[in-house]
């Protein structure tokens, strides 16, 4: 059975699936995205993710492609036609096709959609929780507006081929005062010795990260304390544990940062179990 995506419309092979030459989130980055985990036949968070998709292109914008309902229909079926239990959904909007100018295309001008589910490989994922991730530290070198989830990721690209490159498989970004911001494609979190979670505040410089968002209800639940504050890499490496936040990675123990080892070197308790309890207190809808 073949996968399937879906563009602008329709539902066409993968392989096959092709955008215009002058879309703009080919040209420019002109786009934005969101990426939703399925779990056990599930789509996690959608309300959330789709409220930030609607952020995201307010911020820029960018046209509804669709209905938001029109849009959920179309992840699911996307998710159907290729069988994804366990996997993600990903959505992309960009600014549509236009001839090549910096400035907007008309505004009659449709945006472009393009949606793509993915299997994952649930013994690869086991195997990633078992032996915890490895993260470098880069110096920030985005733009100033990354609470947008723009397709423009090249610095996040730079950055985690520099930390795959280092055996290891996140880069995390450090402020000029040192401080932790985020990872290409994780929000960061640490545990201190007496058990409470910290993550940098997302008013501005991260993405507000749905995962992240999440935790709050999960650690609630289990009774514990989040401070929202910022942290130091010198923090980081002394905590009791540290994780990683995203969609497509839940709760994911960190064990080494730039080679230093964190605590005794394997998954932090406290991780494991936010991991554990996030499926249940998470919004869900059947895929
Ligand atoms: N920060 C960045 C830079 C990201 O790319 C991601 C994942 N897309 C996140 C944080 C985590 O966000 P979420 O929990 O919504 O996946």
């Amino acid at each position: 059975m073949p996968r399937i995506a879906y563009v602008n419309g329709r539902y066409v092979v993968h392989r096959d699936a092709a955008v215009h030459i002058e879309d703009r989130g080919y040209q420019f980055g002109d786009g934005v995205y969101e990426v939703c985990e399925v779990a056990r036949g599930f789509v996690i968070d959608t309300v959330r993710h789709l409220d930030r998709l609607n952020r995201s292109l307010g911020e820029l914008s960018i046209a509804w492609p669709m209905a938001r309902k029109a849009l959920i229909v179309v992840m699911r079926e996307v998710i159907r036609r290729n069988r994804v239990v366990n996997g993600l959904v990903y959505v992309q909007v960009t600014r549509g096709v236009a001839g090549r100018d910096f400035v907007f295309p008309p505004p009659d001008t449709p945006s472009s959609l393009v949606v793509i589910a993915r299997k994952f490989d649930m013994a690869a994922v086991a195997k990633r929780v078992e032996n915890g991730l490895k993260v470098i530290t880069v110096p920030e070198n985005r733009w100033d507006r990354v609470d947008i989830k723009s397709t423009g990721l090249l610095p996040n690209v730079l950055a985690k081929q520099k930390a795959k490159e280092a055996g290891c498989q996140e880069a995390w970004f450090i402020d000029t005062d040192g401080m932790v911001k985020e990872g290409g494609s994780s929000n960061a979190w640490i545990v201190t010795k007496d058990g409470v979670l910290v993550t940098r505040p997302a008013d501005h410089g991260i993405l507000r990260g749905i995962t992240r968002t999440t935790m709050f209800d999960v650690a609630e639940k289990l009774g514990l304390k989040i401070e929202e504050r910022k942290f130091s890499v010198a923090e980081a490496k002394a905590a009791r544990e540290v994780f990683i936040s995203s969609a497509t990675t839940i709760a994911m123990p960190v064990v080494e940062i730039d080679g230093a080892t964190i605590a005794n070197g394997h998954p932090g308790s406290i991780t494991l179990s936010l991991r554990q309890a996030f499926f249940d207190v998470a919004e869900k809808i059947k895929a």
